[in-house]
């Protein structure tokens, strides 16, 4: 195949009206009253803080953090931390809610929340990222705390950031907090599975989906955008269980072979390369918008938003997507997708794996206990396999896709447990 640029993308959409359009079609299915819906489509509460750091060369650098509540209906919210530098606020918001869907859908007792700061953590050292992250865990006191928001990694955060957060919440109350935050190392109480469970969720649902779709994993090939930690052990977890990885990419390339790539090997080259698949052997190196087109049973977008969209859509020719990353199709390329007979394991549903694992690692901080990884993984198992057979029911039922139908398992469950609560 040969190397093609780029193309340009067309219609970027905005991550928040990406979410909005999904939330009023299930909303509208739904029957919901208007009054629960305006409630459901703000945010409770929006931070914006500036938070400046000293550089490794003594300059001051002031970099904007965002932390964005968006339901505490279930109970407290949930979810990540991303450094990356096109956060936003509307990426947040988009980001936030979906947290909310996403605890909803797997039926955790958790709102939605996510933060992030615009900043380029490749091109920091770690002395920059823990003043950054120190920084922005002191802006954010009064929002987090274990029973009322607890973060996690997102893009550009890990383990490493994430120590750094309970440590410096630590140093403000006097005491070890652990449950404070999610995705920690484990020393600190973090939970045995924690790494690979939003890959593992991935590879349950499209274990789920392939099931009923009636293909035999030891006769699919796949594609995985994205090789950061979701892409890599979901294409790992999916190359265990038979099926054929044929192409693989990240930030700066992508790699084909159709005779499957050999994924161990693709991880230990990452991880000897400075995180990067940059000049990888045995596979062809292909565009990064040409991985998202190959003639594969499965598609796993586990990179970013919007990158399956009206431009692509109708040249993509998977029967199967199973989306790792948040928000990685547009609201203008479901239509297209949906007509083309492609079923679509949605992101709320699909990257759960993540946020479950994380309530497994919070239960066993707040018991002061520490599971096995058999318990783990089999407990999330189960949790993500009735997740889907729960949104695949509704699907049937209501005759709507399976992105529709797990927004309407979401937004029915956050409804009725609001109903239940009262508002003013
Ligand atoms: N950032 C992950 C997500 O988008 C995990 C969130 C969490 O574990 O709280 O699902």
């Amino acid at each position: 195949m040969a190397y093609i640029e780029p193309a340009p993308i067309l219609d970027k959409e905005n991550p928040f009206e990406a979410m909005m359009s999904r939330f009023q079609t299930a909303s509208q299915i739904l029957g919901l009253d208007d009054e629960v819906y305006n409630v459901l489509k703000s945010p409770a509460r929006q931070a914006i803080v500036s938070l400046p750091v000293t550089m490794d060369d003594g300059s001051i650098k002031v970099f904007e953090g965002y932390r964005v509540i968006h339901s505490t209906i279930l109970g407290p919210s949930k979810g990540g931390i991303r450094f990356d530098p096109h956060v936003n606020l509307d990426e947040v918001k988009a980001l936030a809610a979906w947290m909310t869907w996403k605890c909803a859908v797997v039926d955790i007792p958790y709102g939605g929340a996510k933060g992030g700061v615009a900043c380029n953590p490749r091109e920091m050292s770690a002395g920059e990222i823990e003043r950054l992250m120190r920084s922005y865990t002191l802006a954010m006191i009064d929002i987090f705390g274990p029973d009322k928001d607890i973060p996690a990694p997102d893009m550009g955060t890990g383990p490493r950031e994430m120590a750094w957060l309970m440590d410096e919440y630590s140093r403000t109350q006097g005491m070890t907090v652990n449950a404070v935050v999610t995705g920690k190392p484990i020393v600190l109480g973090g939970s045995l599975g924690r790494t690979e469970a939003t890959g593992r969720g991935v590879m349950v649902t499209a274990m789920s989906a392939m099931q009923k779709l009636k293909i035999n994993p030891y006769n699919a090939t796949c594609a995985v955008q994205g090789f950061g930690n979701v892409g890599s052990w979901a294409a790992r977890l999916l190359a265990e269980r038979g099926l054929k990885v044929v192409a693989i990419s990240d930030l700066n390339s992508a790699y084909y072979n159709s005779n499957g790539i050999d994924i161990e090997a693709a991880v230990k080259y990452r991880d000897a390369n400075k995180g990067t698949l940059d000049g990888f052997k045995d596979a062809e190196k292909i565009s990064g918008t040409e991985i998202l087109t190959l003639p594969v049973d499965l598609l796993v977008p586990a990179a970013t938003e919007d990158v399956i969209t009206g431009n692509n859509a109708d040249k993509i020719q998977a029967k199967l997507i199973v989306e790792g990353a948040n928000g990685p199709t547009s609201s203008k390329a479901d239509n297209i997708i949906n007509e083309k007979g492609i079923i679509v394991a949605p992101d709320i549903l699909a990257n759960a794996g993540g946020v479950t694992v994380s309530y497994f690692e919070w239960v066993q901080n707040r018991l002061g206990y520490k599971w096995t990884a058999e318990r783990v993984n089999r407990r999330s198992d189960r949790i993500m396999k009735d997740a889907f057979d729960h949104v695949y029911k509704t699907s049937v039922e209501y005759k709507v896709p399976l992105r529709i139908a797990a927004y309407m398992v979401a937004i029915d469950k956050v409804a009725k447990t609001y109903k239940y609560r009262g508002g003013f």
